[in-house]
């Protein structure tokens, strides 16, 4: 916009996974799940909004019949440390009763909101009920058990911004993953 200052540089994080690494990874995943649902329709759900972009990559890689459904959650805030509540901001659209239903999540960190929305899917009765996680802390987790079916990297336990992470809302549109700590 005119009133902008050229003078003025946005802050770029440090790269932490390029965006050929994120591509590659996101294609290994898309061809085993692929793979294991063969010609199953599924329902993909979108957890709003960290994991729009992954969603967005992944489904494109789909091959069988897929829905898209939209669930808008919030654990954050603007803080980088969890506060280990969970809360529904946008509901599902359609029942998922009898249907293969895949958890799309950008980020399990401690575990919370992923074993919530498990809980929460689950009480609507679907046939199936997998998860795939780009992104996943081992050193953060806080619930016992937790299953993620698919996961593309297992990271340090750091901030992690960009492709569709944010802190404070900034940064989702990085096309690669970096880091706020150094
Ligand atoms: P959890 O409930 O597993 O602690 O956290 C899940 C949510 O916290 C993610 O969906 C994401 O919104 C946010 N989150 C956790 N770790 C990070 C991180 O490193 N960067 C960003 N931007 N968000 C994170």
């Amino acid at each position: 916009m005119s009133d902008q200052n050229p003078e003025v540089k946005y802050f770029e994080p440090p790269v932490f996974l390029s965006e050929s690494e994120i591509k590659e990874r996101v294609r290994e995943l898309a061809s085993r799940i692929n793979e294991e649902y063969g010609n199953n329709e599924i329902t993909a759900i979108c957890t709003l909004k960290g994991s729009v972009v992954f969603f967005s990559d992944l489904l494109r890689l789909l091959k069988m019949p897929v829905t898209c459904e939209f669930l808008g959650v919030s654990s954050y805030g603007d803080h980088t440390e969890s506060t280990g509540e969970v809360k529904v901001t946008l509901d599902l659209n359609e029942p998922l009763n009898g249907r293969h239903v895949l958890i799309i999540e950008d980020i399990v960190d401690t575990g919370l909101t992923l074993s919530y929305l498990l809980d929460y899917l689950k009480a609507k009765r679907p046939a199936s009920l997998r998860t795939v996680a780009l992104l996943f802390k081992p050193a953060a987790i806080k619930t016992k058990g937790l299953k993620i079916d698919y996961i593309g990297f297992e990271i340090p336990n750091r901030f992690v911004v960009g492709y569709g992470l944010d802190y404070a809302e900034k940064f989702r549109g990085l096309p690669y993953i970096g880091t706020l700590e150094g």
